[in-house]
């Protein structure tokens, strides 16, 4: 068991490798980033079943994670170098011309971690299905996890795996909803309303239960140890985790307004005065 105290240190460091990404370049999504800072962190170095020093597509043997909600790539491509995928001097090269970490992740640049290509929204839950499948197909004894926006559950094609998935017994996945209440435009409650997040999956068929307090490490590790405890009995398993958007700096917190905007230096200053270095920026 990974202590909560390391993790928390390195959920520091990757909310300042967010914001000095997204500074550097001026442009990606820091607000969703610094919100799954403790779910991806908690994943990667905790929870996850992988071997970064020897990544390829296929996975066999390992767990697979699927970020459906590409725009947040700043937290998975931190997380992905501080584990151990590649080097996190090649965080330098976020969003750049020719780099490997574009804005959206894609498959063809090669990025050590990157299994789908993700942005367009609504296509992760598919993908994981297909992938859990197949790994109960090769007897595996694995999980499959996915993290999507709750604005992404607007999605028409959710909505159909969400069906496909309890109707097939697909118990080797397990799909987090980021439950932060905003979305680009505003809050989902304005856009579109969710209604009940819980009462929609449940319906549907899926083991379904809640993170409170997602931005709490020891909640998080403590969620995602109950969730894979459900996996394996018929259903798959649904986690509504609640964040705040741009947790880990206070002007950016609660708001969509940091859904895709950059800091100014001012800004990034005041962010970095909030977030102890913890591991040696990049
Ligand atoms: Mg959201």
């Amino acid at each position: 068991m990974a202590d909560i105290q390391e993790l928390e240190k390195i959920a520091s460091q990757v909310r300042r490798d967010i914001v000095r990404m997204v500074h550097a370049v001026q442009s990606g999504h820091p607000g969703g980033s610094l919100g799954c800072t403790e779910f991806l962190t908690a994943l990667y170095f905790d929870i996850l079943k992988h071997n970064a020093k020897s990544f390829d597509m296929d996975a066999k043997g390992e767990d697979v994670f699927f970020l459906s909600n590409g725009h947040i790539s700043p937290v998975f491509y931190s997380v992905l170098s501080r584990s151990g995928y590649f080097d996190v001097d090649e965080l330098n090269t976020f969003r750049k011309i020719n780099s490997r970490l574009q804005g959206h992740p894609t498959t063809h640049e090669g990025l050590e971690g990157v299994r789908i290509a993700s942005g367009s929204l609504g296509q992760g839950m598919s993908v994981a299905i297909g992938a859990a499948l197949t790994k109960k197909m090769n007897g595996e004894d694995t999980t499959v996890y996915t993290l999507h926006g709750d604005g992404e559950l607007q999605e028409g094609q959710i909505w159909e795996a969400a069906l496909y998935a309890p109707a097939n017994k697909v118990d080797n996945l397990i799909c987090t909803i980021d439950a932060n209440g905003q979305q680009i435009d505003g809050s989902t409650d304005d856009v579109l309303s969710m209604g009940s997040i819980a009462d929609k999956f449940k319906a549907f068929g899926w083991e379904v239960m809640t993170i409170e307090k997602g931005n709490d490490m020891t909640s998080v590790v403590d969620g995602l140890k109950h969730a894979k405890s459900l996996t394996g009995k018929g259903k798959p398993v649904c986690v509504v985790m609640h964040t705040e958007m741009g947790y880990g700096v206070d002007f950016m917190q609660g708001t969509h307004e940091w859904h895709g905007i950059a800091p100014s230096d001012d800004q990034l200053a005041a962010a970095l005065g909030q977030l102890e270095e913890t591991l040696g920026d990049y």
